[in-house]
């Protein structure tokens, strides 16, 4: 998978390239992070990205021309599908089905704005899809976008060594996820789930997922209630009926 990100602050990328999973999928060529910087684009002699908007108002706005141009030189690998997303506030939110569709394209091409954003003429004749990551607005769009290449690279295969860890995470089964304890057994006196010491792998799945039941309807019920209202197996729809 190949992240093309444009942006007027490629350094802050540095160590998001080269840090933990990210920066090891990056090493293994199972993810590219390509970073291409917008200002070395513009053609104006002082190397300007943003102008003054029409119809006044505080801040500035990206011009087309760098923008355009930065985007031009992006060499999508023939047969290789694409997609151009911007950063935006004012995109479709991200979410786990969102992030399995994005992992379906070859190259993502992501526009970091900054300032009051970009000029809308730009998104209009070169955008696919505006995106968000939430409703708030950030000073620019760089934070956004490694959102998104962090969320969809766990979805490139191989880039997880436990490839069962994003199935079974929140989300992921349409549930929030169970609680996780590890060592020490006791720690001043809260003690780990007698379950998950026992072995039992049958056990421990069902109560992993009584406890997944729980916490969703607890603090996220409109996943809960589209969980339980899907076709499940007996076991399943037992378990669901402890939790009702
Ligand atoms: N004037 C814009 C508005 O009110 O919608 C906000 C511009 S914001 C200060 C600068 C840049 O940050 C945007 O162009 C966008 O790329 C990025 N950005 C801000 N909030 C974002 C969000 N919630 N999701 C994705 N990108 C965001």
């Amino acid at each position: 998978m190949i992240f093309h990100i444009m942006t007027l602050f490629p350094e802050q990328f540095e160590a998001f390239k080269q840090t933990s999973i990210i920066g090891r999928a990056a090493q293994s060529d199972l993810i590219k992070l390509n970073t291409i910087q917008i200002r070395d684009f513009s053609l104006d002699k002082h190397k300007k990205v943003d102008d003054a908007p029409f119809g006044g108002g505080a801040g500035m706005v990206m011009t087309v021309q760098p923008l355009k141009d930065a985007l031009r030189s992006i060499v999508v690998e023939e047969n290789h599908l694409k997609r151009v997303i911007y950063l935006s506030p004012r995109g479709e939110t991200l979410t786990h089905d969102k992030v399995i569709e994005l992992s379906t394209y070859d190259e993502l091409i992501l526009v970091c704005g900054h300032y009051e954003g970009v000029d809308q003429r730009f998104i209009d004749s070169y955008v696919d899809e505006e995106l968000s990551i939430g409703d708030y607005v950030l000073t620019g769009g760089e934070l956004a976008a490694m959102v998104v290449v962090d969320s969809v690279s766990r979805l490139v295969s191989e880039v997880l060594k436990n490839s069962d860890s994003s199935e079974e995470e929140s989300f992921a089964m349409g549930l929030l996820e169970y609680p996780h304890y590890t060592r020490p057994t006791d720690y001043e006196g809260k003690l780990v789930p007698e379950v998950l010491l026992s072995g039992n792998h049958a056990k421990i799945n069902d109560w992993r997922l009584e406890q997944a039941l729980r916490i969703t309807k607890e603090r996220r019920p409109d996943l809960y209630e589209t969980y339980i209202k899907g076709d499940h197996s007996k076991k399943v729809r037992e378990i669901i009926k402890k939790v009702l």
